[in-house]
């Protein structure tokens, strides 16, 4: 009964669309671009969005900043804003998380300028837009629906607007987690609109772990017409990818919440080696992208390719040694009946009408910040994935649909 209160997609457009566009604009025209990118962090930033929010009288019980010290950047911190509301019980808090960074707008192929919002039909374009304003705004807007209908959120809301998402989180979240561990419980609903897709449907809930490895094989050179004279690094390590190709079979779990439902493990980069034909090559150096379900430890995977290595050695005299570039163990999955898929499940039917589904990914988001602590997150927007390039933009629809499905989240018993 209480969702019927809330405003329809064009009551919604009606009435705060100008409340999107003003957002956007302002926090648009302030880049907040981290150090390793040569700049001056959030500050300036999160000052602007904390007077915005009086300005459009926003009301909360309590704001508290947590500032990561940086000597980086000119205000020596970077600014982590929590802002928490009351619900009926305070028995747990949904939280909804947005990154004030951005990433670097580039030099090339924006048709305008990208910290001015330009809207063109019914998108506002500019850097920072859809990646990751858009939650800012689009939560703010949740937040702001319900207090323009007197309603009270059933359970507190915590609104969290970070810094460094792209970078590394370091002194965002992570951060903030470290020094405030007691913020977050278990029973919590944690909800992190940073990825999505144009539709909605796809809530993700694990990732995989990653495991990159480089593979050095060292033999000797010699002329190709004697190779009596040498050891073939090449042919040894060839030899050693088509071993490898076993480890798809050797560690066959399939989990269909991910797409692809297995673990790969695919040879990729290969550095180059002699420059001519007749010359049989002393050293060979090739790469492989694992991307492994978290059921298997990486060690067992690391294990397996040094058997398969001696092997090699034994074969072809030569010495093998590995490392690995990227190497991160993924965070135990959000449970597919989590609290909080529940609860955007049920949100996403009955404000878009559509059934969204869980997923697991390759990559890895600033979901697995909280995953990591145990802690049960998600990540899920209406998105149209303009982020990171060129005329980067944020689609007015979405921002309506996220903030409904928001509101509707904070209204349930
Ligand atoms: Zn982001």
């Amino acid at each position: 009964m209480t969702q019927q209160v809330l405003p329809d997609q064009q009551e919604v457009n009606d009435r705060y669309r100008d409340f999107i566009i003003q957002v956007q604009a302002g926090l648009t025209a302030i880049p907040a671009i981290g150090p390793e990118s040569n700049g001056e962090g959030e500050a300036e930033k999160a000052e602007y969005l904390k007077q915005l929010i009086r300005d459009v009288n926003i009301a909360y019980d309590s704001l508290e900043e947590i500032n990561a010290p940086d000597d980086r950047v000119p205000a020596k911190y970077r600014p982590n804003l929590i802002y928490k509301i009351n619900g009926k019980s305070g028995a747990k808090t949904i939280w909804i998380m947005g990154h004030m960074d951005i990433v670097p707008p580039g030099d090339t192929g924006w048709d305008s300028d990208p910290y001015k919002v330009e809207e063109k039909d019914g998108k506002l374009y500019g850097r920072g837009t859809e990646d990751n304003q858009q939650a800012i705004v689009s939560s703010l807007l949740a937040v702001k629906m319900l207090q323009d209908l007197n309603l009270q959120p059933e359970y507190n809301i915590g609104l969290l607007f970070v810094a460094d998402e792209e970078t590394g989180s370091g002194y965002g979240v992570d951060y903030v987690l470290e020094q405030r561990p007691d913020l977050f419980q278990p029973k919590d609903l944690i909800l992190v609109p940073d990825s999505g897709d144009p539709e909605g449907l796809t809530i993700e809930v694990a990732e995989k772990s990653i495991l990159w490895i480089k593979c050095e094989t060292k033999g000797i050179g010699t002329h190709a017409s004697t190779p009596e004279k040498g050891k073939n690094a090449h042919k040894a390590g060839a030899q050693l990818i088509v071993k490898m190709n076993n480890l798809y079979t050797e560690f066959p779990e399939q989990d269909n919440v991910y797409d692809p439902p297995i673990s790969t493990f695919e040879p990729t980069k290969k550095e180059k080696n002699v420059d001519n034909v007749n010359t049989i090559p002393g050293e060979d150096v090739f790469y492989f992208d694992s991307r492994i379900l978290p059921c298997y430890p990486l060690e067992e995977v690391k294990a397996r390719i040094r058997q398969w290595a001696d092997e090699v050695e034994k074969e072809f005299g030569v010495k093998i040694t590995f490392s690995y570039p990227a190497e991160k163990t993924a965070p135990t999955p959000t449970p597919v009946d989590a609290p909080v898929v529940t609860a955007l499940k049920k949100a996403v039917k009955e404000v878009a009408g559509r059934d969204a589904k869980t997923i697991g990914i390759g990559g890895g988001t600033v979901a697995a910040c909280f995953r990591y602590k145990n802690l049960p997150a998600v990540c899920w927007s209406n998105l149209d994935e303009s982020l990171h390039q060129p005329n980067e933009y944020c689609k007015i629809d979405n921002v309506i649909t996220d903030a409904r499905v928001f509101a509707h989240i904070f209204l349930q018993a």
